[in-house]
This record gives structure tokens, sequence and C-alpha cells, in this order.
């Protein structure tokens, strides 16, 4: 999206989804990931949220339907909102707040698998839904305002540790080889329908802010903002289809996957500050 292309942290866009796609050649497969997904972004990118959820999920559709190329969306655990069952079964229909500040990345994202399932159903086109839930891993922006880039970029300056209500909510965090080997296997299996990949990690944001803290031996305190409304309350998904369709489930335990993160940061932090 034009407006995204000049912003620092997408400079890696090559490609307008939202206008015609032309790529050259044959295509074997089309990964749909093109999506701010920080709560940050929800207010700063509101619209291109949408359109690139919606226009631009058409316009890769209408690319895999011309190249008869398999398609990959990647939705989120998001459709669920503020989940009123825990785990979340892939069967869940979601609690979301339309109108609601987060309700521009639910809704675009409930929008793409709509409009995924309706190309599948009218066009044939062979397609694969994942529901990726909290990923975490080297290579996170600095600035890109989730729970856990902001609680290793403040600890490592000692600054205060942001946690945002009573730290109660929790998230199930899941390392990023993890997905990625999620990913792969189920782009190349045969199942149509929404697969969650995720961990069953789950922990409260305050436990986890206490842990980060302690990993970077920081003297930072702990702070509470206000809870951004709609927050869900708890995130974890159920991965019992995972499991059967793909053999899949988490391998790298979070503490193993926050260490080689804080390593990652510890060096980010030390480029970004020698202006690097
Ligand atoms: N959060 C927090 N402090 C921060 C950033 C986020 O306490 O500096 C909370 C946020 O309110 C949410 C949880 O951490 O309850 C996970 O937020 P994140 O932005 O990582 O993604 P989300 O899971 O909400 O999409």
């Amino acid at each position: 999206i034009e407006p995204l292309l000049g912003h620092e942290r997408f400079d890696f866009l090559h490609y307008d989804v939202t206008n015609y796609l032309h790529v050259e050649g044959e295509l074997d497969a089309i990964l749909h990931f093109a999506s701010p997904a920080s709560p940050a972004d929800f207010e700063r990118l509101p619209i291109q949220i949408l359109k690139v959820g919606s226009i631009g999920t058409h316009k890769a559709l209408g690319l895999a339907k011309a190249k008869g190329a398999r398609f990959l969306l990647a939705s989120t655990s998001e459709c669920y909102g503020d989940p009123l069952v825990s785990p979340q079964p892939e069967t869940y229909f979601g609690n979301v707040n339309p109108v609601g500040i987060r309700g521009v990345y639910d809704e675009a994202t409930r929008f793409a698998e709509a409009m995924t399932m309706a190309y599948h159903r009218h066009h044939g086109v062979e397609v694969r839904i994942v529901r990726i839930f909290n990923t975490f891993g080297p290579r996170m922006q600095l600035d890109d305002g989730r729970a856990i880039p902001n609680f290793f970029t403040q600890a490592l300056r000692g600054e205060d540790v942001t946690v945002y209500g009573d730290g109660s909510q929790t998230r199930s965090i899941c390392y990023v080889e993890d997905l990625v080997e999620g990913l792969w296997r189920l782009l190349n299996c045969d199942y149509t329908g929404p697969v969650n990949i995720g961990s069953q990690a789950e922990i409260s944001m305050f436990d986890l802010a206490k842990k980060i803290i302690e990993l970077c031996g920081s003297e930072s305190k702990i702070i509470h903002k206000d809870l951004p409304a709609d927050d869900p309350k708890v995130r974890r998904p159920d991965i019992t289809l995972a499991r059967e369709k793909l053999g899949w489930e988490a391998q790298i335990p979070a503490d193993e996957g926050l260490r080689r993160t804080h390593e990652y940061f510890v060096e980010a932090l030390k480029a970004r500050e020698s202006g690097g």
C-alpha cells in the first residue's frame, strides 16, 4: 500500500497488493502475509490494515487463480477476538467487536478468510488458512509495539517496563522457528480449513515482564498503564487439529526462545545506539 512504502518499518514491501498483481512465469504457491499485525499499528495504520486484508487478499487470490497456484492465507488468533472459551478451537466463531480499535485487524482477517473460502468453493483455488497465535523471536522490530519487543527494549535500556492493566491477561508465546515449521507443513498438506498454529506456553503479561527483566539482568521497575480497549483476557490455541493433520506442536521451550531473542535484542539495540 502506497502510504506504507516510504515508512521505515515497511520499506521491504515491493508490491502494492491492493492493485492488480502481475508476476511473470509460473507460480506454485502464494503466501499472503501482507499486513501489519502489531496492536500499535491498529491505531497508526487502520485503513491500510483494512485495505490489505480485504482488497489485498482479493488481488492475491486473483493471482493464485490465474496461475493455478496454491494459496496460503496468514490469518490470526484475532479472529477469536476476546474469546469466551479457552483454549480456542478452530470451530469457535469468536467474540469480536467490529467497531472497536482492534476491529480493523480482526474484521479484515475474518473477511480475508471468507474471501479465501469463496475462491476455493467458487473457483476451485487450492487454499490453506493458518490462524497464527502470538509469535516472537529475533528480527522483530525494536519499535514493533508488541509486549515482547517492548519489554526487551525497556529492560535493556533500564527504562520502566510497561504492563497494560494489571497484567493478568495471558498469551501463549510461540518461538518463530516453530511457527515456520508449522506453516511449511500446512502449505504441503492436503487440509483446506483453518488450522491454529501456536504454542501451549500460556503466561500472564505480568509474569512475562518479570521473566524478561530477570533475563536482561535489569534493574527496571514494572509500571502499569491503561489496558487498551477490547484487549483479550486470555489466548491459547487448541492445537488438536495441527497435531492430527500436520503432526505439529511447538518444540522450542519459551525460555529457550526468550534466551535467543534476548541475544538478538542486545545486538539490535547496540546497532541502533551506534547509529547502525
Ligand atoms: N502489553 C503490555 N505492555 C506492552 C505491550 C503490550 O502489557 O508494552 C500487553 C497487551 O495489552 C496485551 C499483551 O501484552 O494484553 C499482548 O500484547 P501484544 O501487543 O504483544 O499483542 P496481542 O496479543 O494483544 O495481539
